[in-house]
């Protein structure tokens, strides 16, 4: 089931029951992990905390996992194992490490899944969740742009419930529920623009990593943040929405919204415009994610619209930010190049972060990468995670080399 669909129930607490949702946080140590764990935190009664995830902040990864009774706590980083054993040790927390224990971590019974690694390495711990037949709370959008019809698959496969957890996509799919599907006209998503939506192409040639990363309305991880001044970010949930809403690649818009409190608007054939408001704070979507089809008291900011008083929306930009339409060409070629197109972005934003290329050459890496895999003839469709796996692979080996004369010169 996905989110495009609205049963009654759900696989785990439903309305009138008691009995704790067990939950798996993967990338609990991150930006939403750690947000769903304060929700967990505030509301224990209602959850039963099952395994947590990190990558290689073991002190992190183990404090929260004491904190929350997890029963198990898998560190990615091999290195970091030694370090996580010790801080467990006497807990009777289980301590496991490596990506094949992250799968498995990602396979103990559960009735949702908190899926929030960030990037590609997020793949195969949220498809073997899914595979299992859980609800996933999807944040990792990266899943959806590089597997997506390949992801569908295999949630319709295991009866597997969809919910999505980035902003505006949980905005259209309160926005659509109980709706006539036939009357959809048109998703609207909304930007925020990100710290430079205001600069014009000299400045944001010279713009560093410490500005690109200060967003001026959402608190994020590194690579999301950088996503988000690129406007990449609204790219790739262009192609998040494509898959996860009945609407074509022409039925999708966006708008830029500097405030971040409409989050998305959903247009019908009637005239009617449905739109989700809330305070920029990823809480109220995990928490609708982790709570649906109920809701749950989440301590967000309340909205005081006579305090805000003026929200502006402006056309989005692409001159200065390619790599909304390098997205959007993406998704329009189809097969293998949103997954060319996320794994270029990951290796082109990592490059920024280490000073290695300037803040335009991300979207043209990107773009070049995508043309250099057309001539190649990697773009093909996928059919299996590992069609997917080795297209990213070998796509991140193509990025890396359209890097090296970059650095030659300087
Ligand atoms: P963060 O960088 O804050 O956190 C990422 C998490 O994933 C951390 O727990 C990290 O562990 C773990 N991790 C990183 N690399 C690996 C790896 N190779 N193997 C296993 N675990 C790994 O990211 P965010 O929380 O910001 O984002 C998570 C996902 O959610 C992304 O896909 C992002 O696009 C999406 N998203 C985020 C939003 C936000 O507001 N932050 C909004 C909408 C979507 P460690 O701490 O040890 O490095
Ligand atoms: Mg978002």
């Amino acid at each position: 089931m996905t989110a495009s669909s609205h049963p009654g129930t759900t696989a785990g607490r439903t309305a009138n029951s008691v009995a704790p949702q067990r939950l798996t946080v993967l990338g609990a140590t991150g930006s939403i992990g750690e947000s769903t764990l304060d929700l967990v935190g505030r509301n224990p009664e209602r959850f039963d905390v099952v395994a947590l995830s990190a990558c290689r902040n073991a002190p992190r990864l183990a404090e929260l996992a004491i904190r929350h009774r997890a029963k198990t706590a898998v560190i990615g980083d091999a290195e970091q194992y030694g370090v996580l054993c010790d801080l467990l040790s006497g807990t009777g927390i289980r301590a496991g490490c490596g990506p094949q224990a992250l799968i498995e971590a990602a396979e103990e019974p559960a009735d949702c899944v908190m899926a929030s690694i960030v990037g590609a390495a997020g793949l195969a711990p949220t498809f073997a969740a899914a595979r299992q037949g859980r609800r996933v709370a999807l944040a990792n959008k990266e899943c959806l742009v590089s597997a997506g019809d390949v992801f569908l698959s295999e949630i319709e496969r295991a009866g597997a419930e969809l919910i999505p957890v980035d902003s505006e996509h949980s905005a259209a799919f309160q926005a659509l529920a109980g709706s006539d599907r036939k009357a959809l006209e048109r998703i609207v998503l909304t930007a925020s623009g990100g710290p430079f939506r205001t600069w014009d192409l000299d400045r944001l040639s010279r713009a560093a990593p410490e500005e690109a990363l200060r967003h001026p309305n959402w608190s994020m991880g590194r690579k999301i943040s950088i996503d988000s001044a690129t406007m990449m970010n609204k790219g790739l949930e262009i192609i998040e929405a494509f898959h996860l809403f009945p609407v074509t690649a022409a039925q999708l818009d966006i708008v830029v919204h500097p405030q971040s409190v409409v989050h998305c608007l959903v247009f019908y054939t009637d005239g009617s415009v449905l739109a989700q408001l809330g305070p920029p704070d990823m809480r109220s979507p995990i928490s609708y994610a982790l709570s649906w089809p109920d809701r749950m008291a989440t301590p967000v900011a309340r909205l005081d619209l006579v305090k805000l008083a003026t929200l502006t929306f402006e056309a989005p930009d692409e001159a200065r930010f390619p790599a909304l339409r390098v997205a959007r060409e993406a998704l329009a070629r189809g097969g293998s190049a949103p997954c060319v197109l996320n794994a270029a972005n990951e290796v082109a934003v990592e490059a920024f972060l280490d000073k290695r290329i300037g803040f335009l050459d991300i979207a043209a890496k990107v773009a070049a990468t995508i043309e250099a895999a057309d001539v190649r003839g990697m773009i093909k469709s996928l059919r299996s995670l590992d069609d997917v796996l080795a297209a990213d692979g070998e796509s991140r080996k193509l990025a890396q080399s359209l890097l090296q004369p970059h650095i030659a010169n300087g």
